[in-house]
């Protein structure tokens, strides 16, 4: 059976190596992510060129995500690595304190801005929400505030604020530099961190270009203002070409027990103005250590299956866990088993605005037929861009949808796209009823249709014109 739920790996120190990257991307990974939090350049460029020598041996389409760090606001360093804040105490986070000077009364900020973005009755979070500030008085650089929920501090954790309002840029200069890495890696898509806005995107998307990449934009979606403001929210859907549920840092500042309905919403809506969406963050997070998931993160990976979600994506139980090639199996195994259950997937809707579009009502059309009609098989499509089985993917089906394309560009993009699989083909230079011949021909040598099936094919009439595919055909393979 085809899995029709895409799985986003990160690497890490776990791996690294070609034997465990191998073995991770025969999992069936479909889309590895650098985070350039961690690594240097050099890191990053050697781990891109080991994915794609192993893909193409391997003979599977991987996409490269490449994910920039954003303003994520952190604490300092402490003199002894870590501090133990008892609940009740008072504690001082200063912009002025030297970086690496943190007590156990006291550490700097790595955000200096801080003390300007917070007010008295504010609610600091630290690692992950783990700990939680009050804060009590603000003087200048230093915000005096009283512990809430206290524990283990240790070096470099980062800080949110409950109910979000940090008015960094989402753009920060390492990023702008890692943005040129990107570009010259040549990922397939550059994600971008605590986006605010659809200037954020733009901004990306035209140093990406500068850089000379033509990686799709993805927007992390992980402050509260964005969620909290449907129109801003649309806003920014529409600004990216992909998006991500960044349930970590959101969280932490919308609160866990907001997050579900946020990600139901989310997911419906970059259905409806057609985006592929990303569900991230402690899916499978026990298995870092065990070897098995809880039953809590079963339903958790399904549940976002049945919320219609592209990719379901592995952080640190692929980049430190102790077996990531095992967590990208078991992931796969769960997403396949929520597939099934074709009635309990939520149905979506696309946005009426690209009825006007040919492409669009052609993909669409393509789908009712293939829903429809008794016996198909398969939906095939000739593409260039990738834009049609973009569009396919935002309807429910439980067939596969295959992407045909001579772009490797393509292939790989597509490789994010609930349900699609992407197939290396030459459409050569003729495009009447023999290029059908050749593209059928193509996949029932690879095993993927037999003689007598009943596929819906799409294609332009003439070849290769972006956004030009204007037929849908039902044949019948000889
Ligand atoms: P991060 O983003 O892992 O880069 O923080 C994902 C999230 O916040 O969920
Ligand atoms: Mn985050």
């Amino acid at each position: 059976m085809l899995r029709r739920t895409k799985i986003v790996a990160t690497l890490g120190p776990a791996t690294e190596s070609e034997e465990q990257l191998t073995k991770l991307i025969e999992a069936g990974v479909n889309v590895v992510r650098l985070n350039f939090s961690h690594g240097d350049a050099d890191d990053h460029r050697l781990r891109a060129e080991r994915i794609r020598s192993i893909a193409a041996s391997v003979g599977r389409s991987v996409a490269i995500l490449g994910d920039l760090q954003g303003p994520k606001i952190r604490i300092g360093r402490f003199q002894n690595g870590k501090v133990h804040l008892p609940d009740g105490a008072e504690f001082i986070l200063d912009a002025e304190l030297p970086i690496d000077a943190g007590d156990e009364n006291q550490v700097g900020l790595a955000y200096k801005n801080l003390p300007n973005d917070c007010k008295v009755g504010d609610v600091l979070l630290l690692d992950d929400g783990r700990l939680s500030l009050q804060v009590k008085a603000i003087d200048g650089s230093r915000i005096t505030t009283t512990t809430l929920d206290g524990g283990e501090l240790s070096n470099n954790k980062g800080i949110n604020l409950a109910g979000g309002g940090l008015s960094a840029d989402a753009l920060t200069e390492k990023d702008k530099e890692d943005i040129k890495l990107a570009a010259s890696i040549g990922v397939d898509y550059l994600a971008v961190s605590f986006v605010r806005c659809a200037a954020d995107l733009d901004l990306a998307r035209k140093l990406m270009k500068e850089a000379g990449g033509n990686a799709a934009v993805l927007s992390k979606i992980e402050r509260a203002e964005v969620v909290k403001d449907h129109a801003l929210l649309e806003e920014v859907i529409k600004a990216s070409d992909a998006v991500m549920v960044a349930r970590g840092d959101l969280g932490v500042e919308i609160g866990d027990a907001e997050l579900i309905g946020v990600q139901k919403h989310m997911i419906s809506e970059a259905r409806r103005l057609n985006r592929p969406v990303v569900t991230a963050t402690q899916m499978m997070e026990s298995m870092i250590e065990n070897t098995q998931p809880t039953r809590a993160e079963v339903f958790d990976v399904a549940n976002a299956v049945l919320d219609g979600t592209d990719a379901v994506m592995l952080s640190g139980e692929t980049a430190t866990g102790k077996r990531p090639h095992e967590v990208v199996r078991a992931m796969g195994r769960i997403c396949e088993g929520a597939e099934k259950n074709e009635k309990l997937i939520a149905r979506s809707e696309l946005d009426r605005t690209y009825a006007g579009e040919t492409d669009a009502a052609i993909a669409l059309s393509a789908m009712l037929a293939a829903n429809t009609l008794e016996g198909v098989k398969a939906i095939v499509c000739l593409t260039k861009t990738g834009a049609t089985p973009l569009w396919m993917s935002r309807k429910n089906t439980n067939l596969p949808i295959y992407a045909m394309t001579r772009y490797p560009a393509t292939e790989r993009r597509v490789a994010l796209y609930r349900g699609v699989e992407s197939v290396a083909f030459d459409s050569g230079s003729t495009y009447g009823s023999e290029v059908n011949e050749r593209a059928i021909g193509e996949l029932k040598e690879r095993g993927l249709l037999t003689a007598g099936d009943k596929i819906i094919l799409t294609k332009g009439e003439s070849r290769e014109v972006e956004g030009g595919t204007n037929t849908m055909q039902v044949l019948v393979v000889k």
